[in-house]
């Protein structure tokens, strides 16, 4: 059975509660005189209280530990979701480089071409040190997803991709379902040997980057991944056999997604009122459909002028180029868009509106 270790930040030092997993995990023995790499999320320049990267508190603690297991090498970094983005400047306005003591690289620096079990793509470019690396610590965080519903440990490991690549695969796999399967071709590619979680400051609503930050004061931790994620859905109230990244892990035997058969040490407990993202009928019925459908019954996202700052962001990630700047500011073709929400993600303004459907509908009917 896998086991998923819930801890309150409040009853516990962060430092204690990494030494105690380290314990629970073995990890000592395993990372001993061996090439570690530690990754984070760090998918923009936002700063920790924004609660979209991961805390630099937990990384600083594991690195400390690891320091303390006598690892050979470590090495604390992410591809951002943006070519567009300085990794260093992710690093230092994150509060990472500071927290990784000497050990944060630029993982983007060195790529290599890697061939993949997928019915989308046969080979893709990752960051070399995901290859080389003999283990590998993913330290996602608790948020919600527009498209995925979820982002957690199975969709943090996208991030081995270098920036740019990630938003193009949006256009292999059109429907959520696919979506999911993609994100769990490349988490197989290199399965994490451990998992912990940033739950300290957490993110509902229309996450993964502009939902509403929540306090929920916990670090969650396991050697996989979909039970991690798993655990993490429930508590948001979810049930996880309803989201298509279990489903499909599930499917591919990679973990177990049914709570009562988790050894969870600590107590489960579902976030009163959490908010997950819009999930009206229509929005289910797109996560299965074909493109035409999906196309049909998926909103178009809307730029608020009164907080975009013409940064351009949105323009450069979306994969299809249907961001455009017309009258000042961007505005989206919807005959081009495939409703990846990459935009809002990438938007550091919070500037990008995504309609409910009868909203969408008025848009569609006034012909913007
Ligand atoms: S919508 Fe957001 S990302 Fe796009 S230009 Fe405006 S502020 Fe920048
Ligand atoms: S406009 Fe936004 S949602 Fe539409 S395809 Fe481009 S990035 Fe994706």
């Amino acid at each position: 059975m896998s086991r998923v270790i819930i801890s309150d930040v409040r009853n516990d030092e962060i430092s204690e509660i990494i030494k105690n997993v380290f314990e629970i995990f073995g990890v000592k023995e395993k990372v001993k005189d061996k090439k570690v790499l530690v990754k984070p999320n760090l998918l923009g320049p936002f700063p920790p209280e924004r609660g979209v990267t991961t805390d630099p508190r937990i990384i600083s603690a594991i690195v400390q530990e690891l320091k303390k297991c006598k690892s050979k090498e470590i090495i604390v970094g992410d591809n951002s979701g943006s070519i567009h983005f300085d990794p260093l400047k992710i690093a230092k306005i994150t509060g990472i480089l500071d927290a990784s003591d000497g050990c944060y690289g630029n993982i983007a620096r060195e790529i290599v071409e890697v061939k993949i079990e997928s019915e989308f793509i046969e080979k893709l470019f990752i960051s070399k040190i995901v290859k080389e690396a003999d283990y590998v610590i993913n330290v996602p965080k608790f948020k919600t997803h527009s498209l995925t519903t979820i982002t957690g440990a199975i969709k943090n490991m996208f991030g081995i991709i270098p920036g740019g690549k990630k938003a193009k695969l949006h256009t292999f796999a059109r429907s959520v379902k696919k979506f999911a399967e993609i994100l769990l071709d490349i988490y197989q590619i290199r399965i994490p040997d451990l998992n912990i979680m940033d739950a300290i400051i957490g993110m509902e609503g229309a996450g993964p980057t502009n939902g509403k930050i929540r306090a929920i004061n916990k670090i969650i931790s396991s050697d996989n991944g979909i039970s991690l994620d798993s655990i993490m859905a429930a508590m948001m109230g979810l049930k996880p056999d309803t989201i298509e990244l279990l489903q499909v892990a599930k499917e591919r035997n990679l973990g177990e997604t049914d709570i009562s058969n988790i050894i969870i040490d600590g107590e489960l407990e579902v976030i009163s009122g959490f908010k997950t993202p819009n999930n009206s009928i229509l929005q289910r019925i797109r996560r299965t459909a074909g493109p035409h459908v999906f196309n049909f019954a998926s909103v178009k996202p809307i730029v608020n002028h009164n907080k975009c700052k013409i940064c351009k962001k949105c323009i450069e990630v979306c994969p299809v180029s249907a961001m455009n700047l017309t009258n000042k500011f961007p505005e989206v073709d919807r005959k081009k868009c495939i409703s990846c929400f990459c935009c809002d993600e990438h938007c550091p303004y919070g500037a990008i509106i995504l309609p409910s459907w009868p909203q969408d509908l008025y848009y569609r009917l006034k012909g913007k």
